[in-house]
């Protein structure tokens, strides 16, 4: 079953693929104001997320080990993984 998130954050669609997170962090350690982990230790977008700097989204989302971070631009261009 599938399981994704998605949300738009400074112009940024960023999608996060839970059935293939692992939880390891990386992208939170980069972007704390973007991801955190729920309560199932998951992957998930933190509520307030506010707009943060594109190169650091689209860093944390490379950081992940197991490509389960997609970040696309407003014309549906995939910059990630
Ligand atoms: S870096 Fe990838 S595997 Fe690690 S918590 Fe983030 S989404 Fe999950």
């Amino acid at each position: 079953m599938s399981d994704t998130k998605e949300r738009e954050i400074s112009e940024l669609i960023i999608k996060i693929d839970r059935t293939t997170c692992i939880s390891t962090a990386n992208c939170i350690k980069v972007a704390p104001d973007v991801f955190e982990l729920d309560d199932e230790r998951i992957c998930s977008f933190v509520n307030h997320a506010f707009d943060t700097e594109k190169d650091i989204i689209i860093e944390a989302c490379s950081v992940c080990p197991v490509n389960a971070l997609y970040v696309l631009d407003k014309e549906g261009k995939q910059l990630v993984p």
